[in-house]
């Protein structure tokens, strides 16, 4: 039986590039060109790759906070692409999405209790008391006293300010939460604290996740399986612990050697990469790695590799394995 509360199929965000003298169309950057993925009730997806590669484009394209070109994206079996505005602010209301400025997410002017007291308005939740209820349950939920709930965001740190965004993506009882890139911008040591909230908060509430980062290192715990993202394009999936054992994609493989390892004895070698990330509005020819890639061969610059399924939910793009 199908257990996915998100499908993603061949999706498709191209940005059009207007002429500097007419307002023509003269390009377009491929920002998300055929991305395709699953999650199932109560998983965490990560979502990984290096910045500009797509990856919170793809995330606010299941949102349809951006316009969609092509593909399909299917929200608990309906079809988010042909949902009618009201229809719309419904689903919306089952994914949210946390941003990566815990800062620029909350209004400087505004308390924290109306700031999460606002999104339960704007979905119609019961009356003035049980928003007031529901919104001191939600500030202990993430960890924080109902007594700052008079308080302003400049009164609380990155990691608290983090707390307080998710409480209020939760307040409306979500599926699913789209979390960009949620603890980039917070110290090593935060970050453990804003992912074991996170965590306990799956186990407490059943949400699923997709987790957007630049760094594996980050999404290994929190993950069940990892998507790993090159220009505009997902190059592998596995599960957490098998990729980090068994990554088959040299762009994977670069990813995991760029992690520090704290055991002086490791032999692990690091993998520079050569080079920047192509530019996305020209894409190379063939595989879109070529440029970067220590394993280059004459049919990488010519022909764009093909999934490649090495089973139990490992999949991979690269002429290496045909
Ligand atoms: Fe490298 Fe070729 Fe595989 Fe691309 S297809 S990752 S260039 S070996």
């Amino acid at each position: 039986m199908n257990n996915n509360i998100l499908e993603v199929n061949d999706l498709k965000v191209h940005f059009p590039i207007k002429g500097q003298l007419i307002p023509k169309t003269v390009g377009y950057v491929k920002a998300v060109d055929g991305v395709g993925f699953d999650i199932e009730y109560g998983e965490t997806l990560g979502l990984v790759g290096e910045s500009g590669c797509g990856k919170s484009t793809t995330g606010r394209a299941i949102l349809r906070l951006l316009k969609v070109n092509s593909g399909r994206i299917f929200f608990e079996g309906k079809d988010v692409l042909k949902l009618k505005k009201n229809e719309l602010k419904e689903t919306r209301k089952n994914m949210q999405l946390i941003f990566q400025d815990p800062y620029a997410s909350l209004n400087p002017r505004m308390t924290i209790g109306d700031a999460i007291e606002e999104v339960l308005l704007v979905h119609n939740f019961g009356t003035r008391l049980q928003r007031n209820k529901r919104t001191e349950e939600l500030i202990q939920l993430v960890g924080l006293s109902k007594t700052y709930l008079t308080r302003h965001p400049h009164e609380f740190s990155g990691g608290q300010r983090q707390r307080i965004v998710i409480a209020r993506a939760l307040a409306v009882e979500p599926k699913l939460l789209i979390c960009d890139e949620p603890v980039s911008a917070l110290d090593v040591s935060i970050q453990s604290q804003i992912i074991n909230l996170l965590e306990n908060l799956q186990k407490e509430l059943d949400i699923a996740y997709l987790f957007i980062a630049h760094d594996l290192s980050v999404v290994k715990h929190i993950s069940k399986r990892i998507a790993v993202m090159y220009l505009g394009k997902i190059v592998e999936v596995s599960d957490s612990d098998e990729l980090f054992r068994n990554a088959l994609h040299p762009y994977t493989q670069a990813l995991l050697s760029a992690i520090p390892v704290i055991d002086p004895d490791s032999k692990k070698k690091r993998i520079i990469l050569e080079g920047d990330m192509q530019d996305i509005m020209e894409p190379p020819k063939g595989c879109r790695f070529n440029n970067r890639c220590m394993y280059a061969m004459d049919r990488c610059y010519n022909e764009e590799p093909e999934t490649i399924d090495f089973g139990g939910g490992h999949t991979v793009d690269c002429h290496l394995y045909k």
